[in-house]
C-alpha cells in the first residue's frame, strides 16, 4: 500500500510499504479520512519531531475509518464497525494521571501516538492500531459524516480547553488565534452561553469565517495599536476579558493575552502548544494582578464522546472548516510545501 512517510526536514514521502499483520490485541482500520494537522506540517518544516519518535515515521494521528481487520482476542469491535482513532487511552500500568481519569497526562502514553510516536499512523490506506485495549477508540455514529468525525482532534483540543477552564456562563471571552483550534474555540464558547467573544487574530480576510463561528467582534492584533484599549472599550469595562484562550500557540499571541487582554484576576487558558521560551514574559510586570494560568493539553475519550454527541445532535457545527481534500500523492504539493493559503483543514483520502 502507498504511505505518507516523513524521513526529515522538507523531505515526505509517498512509498510502498506493506499492509501491516494484525497479531493478538491488535486490530486493522481501512481509514475514509485523515487529518493533515498542524503539528504534521510543523514537523515537514522544521525536522524536529518528538525524542522518542520513530524514524522513518508514517505520519497521521487524526484517523477515522471502518474495521477491516480484528485480532485475536478483541472483542470489542468487530469487522464494518465506524470509528475514529484518537491517542492512547488508560494505560496499562495504570499511572497516576490515569488513575485519576486523567489519561490526557498519563504519564506512558504520548509516545504511543501512533503517527507521532513509536507507531506509524494514518497516512495510508490501511492503519494498525497496536493495542485496541489501550487506545482511544470510539465508535462514529451513523449518523455523524467522517469528514466531521475526523475534526476530533482538533476541536477536543479546544472543548478540553473550554472545559478545563475557569470559564462560566455569561463571562466575556477573548481567543487569540483563528486557526481550527481557534475558530472551534469560539463556537464551543458560543455555545457555551459566552457574552462577548473577541478574536484575535492576524489575517482579516478570516473576518467573516470567524464571525460565522460566532465571534461578536474580530481585532487584527498586528495592526491594533491598542489592543488593550480596543478590548476595554468593546467590553465597555474598565478592564479586560474574564478568560483568555491562547490558541495560536505562539508567545507573541501569549503575551498579548496576558498584558492586553485579560482582566486583573482573570485566566489565560493556554491550549496552543507553544514552542519557544517564555522570555517574552516578565512575571513582575503581571504579577502584581493575579491573573490565573491554566494550561491544557489534547483531550479525554469523554471529550471525544461529548463532541460525537454535540455533533450528532446538531449542538455543535463547524461549517467550512474542512478545506481541502487532498489523495496522498498530492499533500506535500498541495499542502507541506505550499504556503497553505485560504486553508484551514485539509484531509486525506487515502482511496484517491
Ligand atoms: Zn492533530
Ligand atoms: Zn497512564
Amino acid at each position: 500500500m502507498k504511505a505518507g512517510v516523513f524521513y526529515g526536514k522538507e523531505d515526505l514521502r509517498i512509498e510502498d510499504v506493506p499492509v501491516p499483520e494484525v497479531g493478538p490485541g491488535q486490530m486493522l482500520v481501512k481509514i475514509s479520512y485523515v487529518g493533515i494537522c498542524g503539528t504534521d506540517v510543523e514537523f515537514y518544516k522544521t525536522g524536529m519531531t518528538p525524542p522518542f519518535a520513530k524514524n522513518p515515521l508514517v505520519l497521521g494521528h487524526e484517523n477515522c475509518g471502518v474495521v477491516e481487520k480484528v485480532g485475536e482476542g478483541v472483542t470489542k469491535f468487530k469487522v464494518g464497525d465506524r470509528v475514529l482513532c484518537g491517542p492512547p487511552s488508560h494505560c496499562a500500568e495504570d499511572c497516576p494521571a490515569c488513575k485519576v481519569g486523567r489519561t490526557n497526562i498519563c504519564i506512558n502514553g504520548f509516545p504511543r501516538t501512533a503517527g507521532l510516536g513509536q507507531y506509524d499512523g494514518g497516512y495510508a490506506p490501511y492503519l494498525l492500531i497496536h493495542d485496541v485495549e489501550h487506545t482511544m477508540i470510539v465508535p462514529v455514529p451513523d449518523e455523524v459524516d467522517f469528514k466531521d468525525a475526523v475534526l476530533f482532534d482538533v476541536i477536543c483540543v479546544s472543548l478540553h480547553g473550554v472545559r478545563m477552564s475557569n470559564f462560566k456562563f455569561g463571562d466575556d471571552v477573548v481567543v487569540s488565534g483563528t486557526g481550527p483550534i481557534g475558530l472551534s474555540a469560539i463556537q464551543i464558547l458560543k455555545a457555551a452561553g459566552a457574552n462577548k467573544v473577541i478574536a484575535l487574530g492576524t489575517t482579516s480576510a478570516k473576518e467573516p469565517i470567524i464571525k460565522e463561528y460566532g465571534a461578536d467582534y474580530f481585532i487584527n492584533s498586528k495592526e491594533c495599536e491598542d489592543l488593550a484599549g480596543e478590548i476595554k472599550k468593546i467590553l465597555g469595562k474598565e478592564v479586560g476579558a474574564d478568560v483568555v484562550f491562547e490558541c495560536a500557540g505562539n508567545m507573541k499571541s501569549l503575551s498579548n493575552c496576558v498584558y492586553e487582554c485579560v482582566k486583573p484576576g482573570g485566566q489565560i487558558c493556554v491550549v496552543g502548544t507553544i514552542q519557544e521560551p517564555m522570555s517574552a514574559l516578565i512575571p513582575g510586570r503581571f504579577s502584581v494582578t493575579e491573573p490565573n494560568f491554566q494550561f491544557s493539553f489534547t483531550y479525554t475519550e469523554e471529550d471525544v464522546k461529548i463532541y460525537l454527541d454535540m455533533v450528532d445532535s446538531g449542538k455543535l457545527v463547524f461549517p467550512n472548516m474542512v478545506t481541502g481534500v487532498v489523495s496522498l500523492d498530492e499533500c506535500v504539493e498541495k499542502v507541506f510545501a505550499s504556503d497553505r493559503k485560504g486553508q484551514i483543514k485539509v484531509l486525506i483520502d487515502p482511496s484517491l
